[in-house]
Parts: structure tokens; C-alpha cells; sequence
């Protein structure tokens, strides 16, 4: 059996923080990204480790102890710089949402990667993005890498109008936010409501699970769509950490692998 080499690790410098809106907030990182050459993809990210209780100081880990991930997508990267941010949804609770919150330029945090999987088909017959606050920085990296004559659906979830961001798409996507405050009908049923395009449609839909894999997904591929070809997956889920999260999510590839 072969085990897949861990992916490198960088110790990345705050440099600056920018409050992007009431629930959203860039971090300006710097460091050494030699690991980040070649990624190219709109969906890179790294893992940001912390210690099992939450400190971005790894030194205090015990020996054999392992440390905690939590993923967040990599944006305005320039390797040459040294430079990349991440837009982090201030969501409530949860050990790298209270860590950014709180950051101050001069801050160390390791991260490890990247990963990535996911660039628009430039080929795709039109696009399906839909995601909440955690997707919004990938579709927005997808939404500016797509063809001038792009066609298609954009929907984002956010908490409230407020919480609104630019996202510049090419004139033929048609752009939809959902406000929670306004018990908007989910991720889901706007989905649900698109008018379908004829021809191969190019999906990238992620953000809370239960909506992402368990009513979006199976709707897909009840409209004949190939899922497994799409970008289609939750990033987090809500009730649970981002451990447990990821133990449900094994268990569901499990169960659906029979
Ligand atoms: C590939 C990938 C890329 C991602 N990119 C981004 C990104 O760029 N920006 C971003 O903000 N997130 C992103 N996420 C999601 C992020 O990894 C999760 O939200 C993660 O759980 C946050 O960790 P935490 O320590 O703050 O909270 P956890 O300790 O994991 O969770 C604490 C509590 O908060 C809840 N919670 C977690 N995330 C959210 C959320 N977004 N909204 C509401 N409640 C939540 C949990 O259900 C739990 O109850 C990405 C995830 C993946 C897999």
C-alpha cells in the first residue's frame, strides 16, 4: 500500500488585516512560498494548523500529538512577492475563526499546502457556481478566471444584505445573493429554482454540507448531472467541528462506496 507524501509546511507572517464587511476578514500573509509555485487552480487552499487546543504555536505540542487543520482558500497570491491572502466569514466560534478575528500584523501561523482541484472548464457549455461565506473567496477566484462570453448561475449565501461583497463575473452569469436573516428559501431550493441550460454545464457548488451534499448534490444528479465530475462538496457542517465534520464526511464516501 502506498501512503501519499505529506504536503509541505511554511511558517507565513502576518503583515496586515482588512475588515471586508461585517461578517468577513482578509489576512495578508508573507513567507517563503516555494510550496505555492505552480498552483494554479481557483480553489487552492491551505490547511492552517493549530495545536489540539487551539494556539498557532506548534512548539507547545506534546510529542506524537497531532495537530488540529482547518482549510481556507488562497487568494492574491503572488509567489515572487512572497505574498497571499485569505477572507476569513466570522461565523461565531471555532479555533480559526477566533484566531483571525484577534490577529495583529507580526503573527506567525504554519500552514500546509497547497491543495487544489478545481479551475473553470474553459471548454464547459455554461457554469453553476452556488455557495455560502466559506465558498464565497473560491467562486469569486472562479467567477474572474472565467471567459469574457461565459455564461451561467452565481448564488451566494450570506448572513444579511449587508454582508454583500464585489463579485465581478462576466455579464452573461447571472449573479443571485440569499440574505439568511430574510429566511431566504437555502442554497438548495435557489438551486433548485435555476432555469437548466441545454449542453455540458461546469459545477462548482460548495459551503455547508447538509445543503451542499445532501439536497443539492442528489438533485443533480437526479437532473442527469455527472456529480462526480463537478467540484461538489461541503466545507464544513453545521453542528460540528471541523474534525467531526471530516469523520462524517469519510463515513458517508464510505457508505456511498458500499
Ligand atoms: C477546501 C476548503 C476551503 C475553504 N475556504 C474557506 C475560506 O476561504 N474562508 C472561510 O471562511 N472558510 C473556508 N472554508 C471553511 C472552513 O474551513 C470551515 O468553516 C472551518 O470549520 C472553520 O474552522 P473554525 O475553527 O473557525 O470552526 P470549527 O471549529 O470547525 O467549528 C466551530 C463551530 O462553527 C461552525 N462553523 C464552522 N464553519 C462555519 C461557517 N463557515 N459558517 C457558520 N458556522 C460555521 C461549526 O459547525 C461548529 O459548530 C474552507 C473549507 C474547505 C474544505
Amino acid at each position: 500500500m502506498s501512503t501519499k507524501p505529506a504536503k509541505p509546511t511554511t511558517l507565513v507572517t502576518v503583515t496586515d488585516t482588512d475588515r471586508l464587511g461585517p461578517a468577513m476578514l482578509r489576512v495578508w500573509f508573507e513567507g517563503d512560498l516555494a510550496a505555492f509555485e505552480g498552483f494554479d487552480d481557483t480553489d487552492r487552499y491551505v490547511k492552517l494548523l493549530f495545536t489540539p487546543d487551539g494556539s498557532p504555536n506548534l512548539a507547545t505540542m506534546a510529542e506524537g500529538e497531532r495537530a488540529a487543520v482547518r482549510s481556507y482558500t488562497v487568494l492574491e497570491l503572488d509567489v515572487a512577492a512572497g505574498r497571499f491572502a485569505i477572507d476569513f466569514a466570522l461565523h461565531g466560534s471555532g479555533f480559526a475563526m477566533l484566531w483571525a478575528r484577534d490577529v495583529a500584523p507580526g503573527a506567525t501561523i504554519t500552514v500546509q499546502g497547497p491543495g487544489s482541484g478545481y479551475a473553470p472548464d474553459p471548454e464547459a457549455d455554461w457554469y453553476l457556481f452556488a455557495g455560502d461565506d466559506a465558498a464565497l473567496p473560491a467562486i469569486r477566484q472562479a467567477l474572474a478566471a472565467l471567459p469574457d462570453d461565459a455564461v451561467g448561475h452565481a448564488v451566494v449565501q450570506v448572513g444579511t444584505a449587508a454582508e454583500q461583497l464585489p463579485l465581478p463575473a462576466p455579464r452573461g452569469i447571472d449573479v443571485r445573493w440569499l440574505f439568511r436573516n430574510e429566511a431566504d428559501s437555502g442554497l438548495s431550493a435557489a438551486v433548485q429554482a435555476l432555469a437548466w441550460r441545454p449542453g455540458r454545464v461546469d459545477i462548482f457548488i460548495h459551503g455547508e454540507a447538509q445543503a451542499v451534499m445532501q439536497e443539492i448534490r442528489p438533485y443533480l444528479a437526479g437532473q442527469g448531472v455527472d456529480v462526480r465530475a463537478g467540484s461538489i462538496s461541503g466545507y464544513w457542517k453545521r453542528g460540528l467541528v471541523d474534525e467531526e465534520f471530516r469523520a462524517w464526511k469519510r463515513e458517508l464516501a464510505a457508505a456511498e462506496a458500499g
